[in-house]
């Protein structure tokens, strides 16, 4: 019997569903703001988004729950990465 067990499937905090890591940005909480961890190294709670669900997850106030803020965190630094990964899939 094998009891299969996905570690590698992350939860985005957006949408809510699963996937693999390669689709989802990881971020951590940074001295009150949410910044972007893309290679997934930095230590701490870390929270798991698709880029696109940014906008989602900030209206649930996913991040300060995912992330245990104790006030909503600050965005900036996260939407400027999310756009600047926009820009450069562009033609
Ligand atoms: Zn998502």
């Amino acid at each position: 019997m094998s009891a299969a067990r996905t570690l590698s499937v992350r939860m985005c905090i957006g949408c809510r569903e699963r996937g693999s890591p390669e689709g989802l940005l990881r971020v951590v909480l940074d001295a009150g703001a949410v910044s972007p961890d893309p290679q997934a190294t930095r230590p701490g709670r870390g929270a798991w988004l698709h880029p696109g669900c940014l906008e989602v997850a900030e209206r649930r106030k996913a991040f300060t729950r995912a992330l245990r803020a104790t006030a909503a965190p600050d965005l900036t630094v996260l939407r400027e990465f999310v756009e600047r990964m926009h820009t450069s899939e562009a033609p």
